[in-house]
């Protein structure tokens, strides 16, 4: 954990710092519990299921909608709709709105609120899932961290849309596809296992690509979406001047498409690149680019230099 004191790290007229004593065992004992032993499952799964269960095309779907999703979310839902990191012709802007619903993480419009409210409130009174919400004990920090990845999804307030994506709501192309939530989520479900017994030309064969490629490929890429939440509010460096608890967190660079650069993007939430600095890996910045080759994408936000060092910490000119 990045100890680093940030000075909103306390709160005016008591000072409180951000850690206060350590985790019980208890606690320790089900975070392991939780986070630890089903990724160590599923990957115990794996040479278990080789051969009979899984095989190569499982693992090549699994990749290609993983892949599909995660960009349709990092560049689509988020760069794009949300922050509006460049301007995207109506096809690429359909096409976009499509994949990132195919990741079953909501309908475009409800996902932009609440990733706007985020940024608006971010670790304060009014965001929606930060780990901070419960305060910095040990006992708040494991409660927060619950509450950031996941438990937020649970909380009956909704974000109010026509207050913070009114852009969206007046689009009518992105909301048909809004409506289409429940038909593309059946799509993003149901196209592995279709692909997967089409090419075995077998029945097993759609079954095991529905299990690896569709639920598999969903649940790991809902847990580095919310890792970003979680995760990437609490661990990692804090190279840039942010007004919350964002964090670079580089283990999960790849699977995340570049979005766990996330003290930068807090830094510079309109800029099309997150991994900013040199060596940050960011696929999702890389396929803008390729956009804008193509001239599909316009107008992209990429980072300034003078901008950049302005953020970067001990510059305060
Ligand atoms: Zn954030
Ligand atoms: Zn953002």
């Amino acid at each position: 954990m990045n100890r680093t004191t940030l000075p909103h790290d306390r709160a005016p007229g008591s000072p409180q710092p951000m850690l206060a004593g350590e985790k019980s065992s208890t606690e320790m004992f089900l975070v392991k519990l939780f986070a630890v032993v089903p990724a160590l499952a599923l990957a115990a799964a794996v040479p278990l299921a080789w051969g009979w269960g899984l095989g190569w095309v499982d693992i090549g779907l699994a990749a290609f909608f993983y892949t599909l999703t995660c960009l349709g979310v990092t560049v689509g839902f988020h760069r794009y709709f949300t922050h509006g990191a460049f301007t995207a012709n109506r096809g690429l802007r359909i096409a976009l709105a499509v994949t990132g619903s195919m990741a079953m993480q909501g309908p475009v419009v409800g996902w932009v609120a609440d990733h706007r409210r985020h940024h608006a409130f971010s670790d304060r009174e009014g965001d929606p899932h930060s780990p901070w919400r419960f305060g910095t004990s040990g006992r708040a920090l494991a409660k927060g961290f619950w509450h950031a990845h996941m438990g937020w999804m649970f909380d009956r307030e909704q974000t109010n849309a026509a207050r913070f994506a009114p852009d969206l709501l007046a689009d009518r192309d992105i909301q048909r596809v809004d409506r289409l939530f429940p038909v593309l989520t059946a799509v993003t479900l149901l196209a592995p296992a279709l692909a997967g017994g089409l090419i075995s030309m077998s029945w097993w064969g759609a079954l095991t690509a529905f299990f690896w490629a569709s639920l598999v490929r969903v649940a790991v890429l809902h847990h580095v979406t919310w890792s970003v939440n979680s995760i990437c509010h609490m661990i990692g460096d804090r190279p840039f001047t942010a007004r919350d608890k964002s964090a670079n967190f580089w283990p999960l660079a790849i699977l995340s498409m570049g979005e766990s650069w996330h003290n930068s993007h807090h830094a510079d939430p309109t800029c099309a690149r997150h991994g900013v600095r040199r060596g940050q890996l960011d696929i999702s910045a890389r396929l803008i680019r390729g956009f804008e080759l193509l001239g599909w994408a316009t107008r992209v936000r990429w980072p300034k230099p003078e901008r950049l060092a302005r953020n970067l910490k001990g510059n305060t000119a």
